[in-house]
């Protein structure tokens, strides 16, 4: 595929995640014209914003008014507090061993159990502080993360004329959103959830927060958005199938340059292990990344494409640390040549298949050893 020439693109010297701000926008307004305009928008920015640059996600969001972000960890909330994020902030998995800086930085605990629960009380009465706002997190078939709906009335006795602590919402998370054959299940974990809703509401007797949907939960069940949707991968540019894909725009692309070139005569082999051996006279390009970057051994061995000069090119032998070798025999190109690792031009779905593995294992994998440039 050809790029358009007028794409603002940042020109590879060496590997690099091109951040593309505007596609964000674009996937943002999108996301946000599935839903209603009073229903909140949570950004999903844990594990370096999936991948990319949580910071420079977080701002650009959050100047675009986004309402709330999710990190997983305390440290993940930690950096975006630093670094100048105001907006509301739900920490999705904390550990107790971080609950006085979740405090501290003002983050928001998802509470998933009884025993994190009394232990987040502890540590907010010992620090002082009056109607903390936390999210309670209710399991309803996902059976990964969350308080049983028959918990509820220990949850009620634990808070109750606690002065220390506000449930501000209730949250579920969902187990297949994205799976037309799973409907059933997705509708029976709503019933429950909304089973939940009903009981807290009678119990805490006071207005919160209702979350539940991720990307393919906004797309596929917006009914059921209550007061907020919480989203990732979809503001990333993916969403988890073809037609909404299409919609959107890939805020990542990894690209790198030729490093060297070489005829391999036929009869030789490439790369360690020797696990390609070429049987006709064949012209291979060694390029500056590898396992260590998050393209694992998966990616070897002719079952994956990357992008040169628009043209489709196989990754050949092993993949090494830092490099990967592609055969280029019937690709115009020279050393220095830019090279589309998957993003713009190539779909990270699609890469992505040829190791069984998905968009969010490939993106999230991505090392910080990669330079971040932000367009
Ligand atoms: C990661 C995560 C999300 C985001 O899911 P996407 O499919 O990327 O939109 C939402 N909610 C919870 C609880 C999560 O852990």
């Amino acid at each position: 595929m050809v790029q358009s020439k007028r794409m603002k693109m940042a020109k590879a010297e060496e590997t690099i995640l091109e951040i593309d701000l505007k596609a964000l926008s674009h996937n943002y307004t999108f996301l946000r014209s599935k839903i209603k305009p009073e229903t909140k928008f949570m950004a999903v920015v844990k594990a370096y914003a999936y991948g990319s640059d949580s910071l420079a996600i977080a701002k650009h969001l959050q100047d675009l008014g986004v309402d709330y972000f999710a990190v997983a960890y305390v440290n993940e909330g930690i950096v975006l507090r630093k670094g100048g994020i105001t907006t509301p902030i739900l920490v999705l998995h904390p550990q107790k061993v971080h609950f006085q800086s979740l405090i501290e930085y003002q983050l928001e605990p998802s509470i998933y159990s009884i025993s994190i629960l009394s232990d987040f009380i502890t540590t907010a009465n010992e620090m002082g502080v009056t109607e903390y706002p936390i999210h309670l997190k209710f399991n309803t078939g996902l059976n990964r993360l969350g308080f049983s709906a028959n918990e509820l009335p220990e949850i009620s006795k634990l808070i109750h004329q606690q002065q220390s602590i506000n449930v501000i919402a209730i949250l579920s998370h969902l187990a297949a959103t994205e799976d037309p054959n799973e409907t059933d299940f997705t509708t029976l974990q709503l019933e429950r959830f909304n089973a939940i809703c009903k009981k807290a509401d009678a119990i805490f007797k006071r207005k919160t927060l209702k979350h539940v949907l991720n990307t393919s939960g906004i797309i596929n069940y917006p009914y059921a958005q209550y007061d907020m949707v919480r989203s990732g991968i979809g503001i990333y540019g993916y969403g988890n199938e073809p037609h909404i894909d299409i919609e959107l725009q890939p805020v990542m692309t990894l690209k790198t340059i030729i490093s060297q070139k070489h005829t391999i005569p036929s009869g030789e082999s490439v790369g360690y292990n020797r696990k390609y051996s070429a049987n006709t006279e064949t012209i291979t390009a060694t390029l500056p990344l590898g396992h260590a970057d998050g393209i694992g051994r998966e990616y070897g061995h002719g079952k994956t494409f990357v992008l040169v000069n628009g043209h489709k090119a196989r990754i050949i032998g092993n993949v090494c640390m830092d490099m990967i070798m592609i055969d280029v025999t019937s690709i115009e190109c020279k050393e220095g040549d830019e090279v589309i690792i998957f993003g713009k031009g190539l779909s990270a779905n699609e890469f992505s298949e040829t190791a069984n593995t998905i968009t969010y294992e490939l993106i999230t994998g991505l090392s910080q050893r990669i330079k971040r440039i932000i367009i």
